[in-house]
């Protein structure tokens, strides 16, 4: 392990510890995603295989680049292009702001579809961004290749606040639409005062990424959202798998027909 120096600790997950470290080799920094080993019955986790044989195939500037993977008898370690932050600790330390970063979430989503591999574990903490605001969906541990017809998946996917109508009644024919909910609560969910000035009075504010009411009118509870930012929202949150809006599709819509490069482009 000479070959890293760690610097600092990123994160830390089910399997193991995130680390920002040096490439004594070529003064790179990276990231290291280190997952001990040491469950002689388990092996290596099911997760950190899905991860790299999926992340191997898929190479896009919207989805983060692992680079190795270096394998000792305690512990595996992936090595990833470092990113700077994630979009939780992102708009925590800067509020909303997150038109720049739907363009480029519906980007990399559309290519892991277009690619038929479903993420299934969209959520702020898995979304990476650096100081170019260039977003990168990261954290591959529960994604799928799909299409190969298997007699059902699991439903047991999906963060619960991003978990799609489908997956909490218990289908196991869900498709790439799963992955488009999470991105309509990604967009919905990350108000801030400006946008929604009682937000800062809810008990559960600091450790709740979003606040969902049953039943509550959608408009009334983002009023501030503007029309075309709505009517996006309200396609990517349809209950109907089949009506909602494919990556694709959402890509096209009126909301970023004024992009411009630095919007949009990458
Ligand atoms: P887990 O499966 O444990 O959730 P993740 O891949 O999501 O693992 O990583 C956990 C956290 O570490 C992320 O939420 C993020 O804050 C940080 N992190 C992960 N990968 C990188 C990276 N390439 N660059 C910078 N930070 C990262
Ligand atoms: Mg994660």
């Amino acid at each position: 392990m000479e070959k890293y120096q760690k610097i600092e600790k990123l994160g830390e997950g089910t399997y193991g510890i995130v680390y920002k470290a040096l490439n004594r080799e070529t003064g790179e920094i990276v990231a290291l995603k280190r997952i001990r080993l040491d469950n002689e019955d388990e092996g290596v986790p099911c997760t950190a295989i899905r991860e790299i044989s999926i992340l191997k195939e898929l190479r896009d500037p919207n989805i983060v680049r692992l680079y190795d993977v270096l394998h000792t008898e305690k512990k595996l370690t992936l090595v990833f292009e470092y990113v700077d932050t994630d979009l939780r600790k992102f708009l925590d330390a800067n509020g909303g702001n997150l038109d720049l970063k739907i363009v480029k979430l519906l980007k990399g989503i559309a290519y892991c579809h277009v690619n038929r591999v479903l993420h299934r574990d969209l959520k702020p903490q898995n979304l990476l961004i650096n100081k170019r605001s260039e977003l990168k969906l990261a954290d591959f541990g529960l994604a799928r290749a799909y299409g190969v017809p298997v007699r059902s998946y699991s439903n047991e996917v999906v963060t619960l606040w991003y978990r799609a109508p489908e997956l909490l009644l218990g289908s196991r024919h869900y498709s790439t639409s799963i992955d488009i909910w999470s991105c309509g609560c990604i967009f919905a969910g990350t108000p801030t005062q400006e946008t929604w000035p009682e937000l800062v009075e809810f008990a559960e504010y600091k450790n709740t990424e979003i606040i969902w009411y049953e039943g509550a009118d959608l408009y009334s509870l983002i009023p501030k959202l503007d029309p075309l930012s709505f009517d996006l929202l309200k396609k990517l949150l349809e209950y109907v798998p089949e009506k909602r809006i494919s990556a694709m599709e959402a890509l096209g819509h009126e909301y970023f027909r004024n992009d411009n490069e630095s919007q949009g482009g990458q």
